[in-house]
């Protein structure tokens, strides 16, 4: 394979620890070796970052936001502005390494590129408009407002599945609002990460501003427990599994940090007798088999009326039929691999849990063996008909398989379209105004994302993205999420000559 992009990089190197993130790090002696999961190859080695080198790290990031603070927001925009030309200039060999070192198609690795620079230009637009409201005080000559100042370190831990546009995401606007960042990324696409931090050290060298500004720490979950157990990091905001975010949310709570937490889904699209099969044809489909299934809004459940399943299912397996598995670097191609062997095991875990509880599937899955699928990551897309409160589709199975429900009522599919744990992302297929709003209402989809006639997967970076539930309540991105990123102060002013208390409180000396 053709992998001039890591050249492009300045990734081309194999040996163990050779990249740390930090110019002022030397490498440490344990690495993280990445391999593709699209041939299986050893891409590079990252140092996993030491306890020491931590604290290193860390007491740079406390330097370097006394100096970033101090920058005015607008100045601070400036910064991202220019790390959003830079990821213009770079969009192609970071779209590939992303969809060569996560599995994603070529396509959607430039996309998660284009989405940082979406993200940089909102955020340059956001360093101009970070207000606060002002109040009418009770008392005679005094002033009220607010103000909102930034937090400090945020911690930034992310998961494999958006190796590059979830770190973003939280960076671009904390770093507007005025934080330093400290990113620990996936264990499972380090290079993603590594290929950003010098993309963006680039810049902040141009502008001789510190390096402390923007770090990555590399390793597992326990270099992630670094930033979960430290006081000195107000906020981590974590983007993973349900699992990870009942340990992260717990442990930061713990010391009375903040966390914003964007956790696992379990996506559904509810198919009325007025939907039109074209929209929901290309809607189900991309959003159960894009990115192999492993995006936090894929489609996981189609909650089907009653009169059009027969018609749904049969259309569905026809689609199935022409997609083509393989090279996700190739455009021809529609579904690339899981992530690593440990997915694929899951996913065949699922498929047994579906077949022991009944389930019958319309399209067969499996694991691809022989030329082109040498890595063992690559597995069939498949549909089953099953029920909504087996366990295993309570649960989100981060792979390519699909659920079809039925129901006869709006009422009962918002009631299947609500009974799971998770609150991430919705939609409805139809052409019914009623239908429409009545899942749209107070009694209609408990998720943070309720779309009409659009899939449950990708979104806008202008909206807030997050969900509720065991999604974690975490909102990022657009609208007004950026106030995660700072803290509110009340100030109030007297330029009167008395002092008059709150209340009418009288206290005379
Ligand atoms: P994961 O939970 O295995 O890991 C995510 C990150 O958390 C990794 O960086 C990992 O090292 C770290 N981590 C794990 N345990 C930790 C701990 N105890 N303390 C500190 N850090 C810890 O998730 P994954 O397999 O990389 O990603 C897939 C999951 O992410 C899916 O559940 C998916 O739905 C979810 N996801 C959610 C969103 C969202 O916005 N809601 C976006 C992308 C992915």
């Amino acid at each position: 394979m053709q992998k001039d992009f890591l050249r492009k990089l300045g990734l081309k190197a194999k040996n163990p620890g050779t990249w740390t993130g930090q110019e002022h790090l030397s490498g440490s002696a344990r690495s993280l070796q990445s391999h593709s999961p699209v041939d299986g190859e050893l891409i590079g080695s990252v140092t996993i970052t030491t306890r020491e080198q931590y604290e290193q790290v860390i007491l740079r990031a406390q330097e370097a936001f006394l100096v970033w603070r101090q920058m005015p927001a607008p100045k601070r925009g400036e910064i991202v502005r220019q790390y959003g030309e830079v990821l213009r200039e770079y969009k192609d060999p970071l779209g590939r390494l992303v969809s060569y070192e996560m599995g994603k198609s070529l396509q959607e690795g430039w996309g998660e590129v284009q989405e940082m620079i979406d993200i940089c230009d909102f955020a340059v637009g956001l360093s101009r408009q970070l207000y606060g409201l002002s109040m009418h005080s009770e008392r005679p000559g005094h002033r009220m407002y607010e103000q909102w100042h930034p937090l400090g370190i945020v911690g930034i831990i992310s998961a494999f599945n958006f190796p590059v546009a979830v770190w973003s995401w939280n960076s671009m606007l904390a770093l507007v609002c005025g934080d330093v960042c400290v990113w620990k990324a996936s264990e499972k696409t380090p290079l993603c990460a590594i290929a950003c931090q010098n993309l963006f050290q680039k810049v902040l060298k141009a502008n001789n501003l510190p390096e402390g500004i923007s770090s990555v720490v590399n390793g597992d979950y326990k270099v992630g427990e670094y930033l979960t157990k430290d006081a000195r990091v107000p906020l981590v905001s974590a983007t993973g599994s349900t699992r990870m975010g009942k340990i992260v949310g717990r442990t930061v709570a713990e010391r009375l940090g903040r966390s914003l937490l964007e956790l696992g889904g379990n996506n559904a699209i509810i198919i009325t007798p007025s939907a039109d099969l074209k929209i929901v044809l290309t809607g189900a489909v991309f959003g159960a088999v894009g990115t192999a299934g492993q995006r936090c809004t894929s489609t996981r459940r189609l909650i089907i009326h009653e009169s059009q399943y027969e018609e749904v299912k049969k259309v569905l397996a026809s689609a199935y039929k022409q997609l083509r598995i393989g090279d996700p670097l190739d455009p021809n191609i529609h579904v690339g691999p899981l992530i690593d062997t440990a997915a694929v095991e899951n996913y065949q875990h699922a498929i047994s849990e579906v077949k022991k509880s009944g389930g019958k599937f319309v399209v067969e899955g499996g694991v691809l063996s022989g030329p082109g699928y040498e890595s063992g990551c690559y597995v069939k897309p498949c549909i089953a008909e099953a029920k909504n409160d087996w366990a295993i589709v309570q649960h989100e199975t981060f792979a390519p398989i699909l659920y079809l429900l039925k129901y006869k009522d709006i009422e009962e599919a918002i009631a299947i379209q609500n009974g799971v744990p998770q609150g991430l992302s919705s939609a409805i297929m139809t052409n019914n105004l009623r239908e429409a709003e009545r899942f749209l209402s107070v009694a209609g989809s408990d998720c943070g994302i309720a779309n009409v006639n659009i899939g449950t997967s990708g979104a806008e970076i202008g909206g807030a993205f997050g969900g509720e539930k065991e999604t974690g309540g975490g909102r990022e991105s657009g609208s007004d999420s950026w106030k995660a990123y700072m803290r509110r102060q009340t100030n109030t002013i007297n330029y009167s000559e008395t002092i008059p208390l709150a209340q009418g409180i009288k206290f005379d000396l």
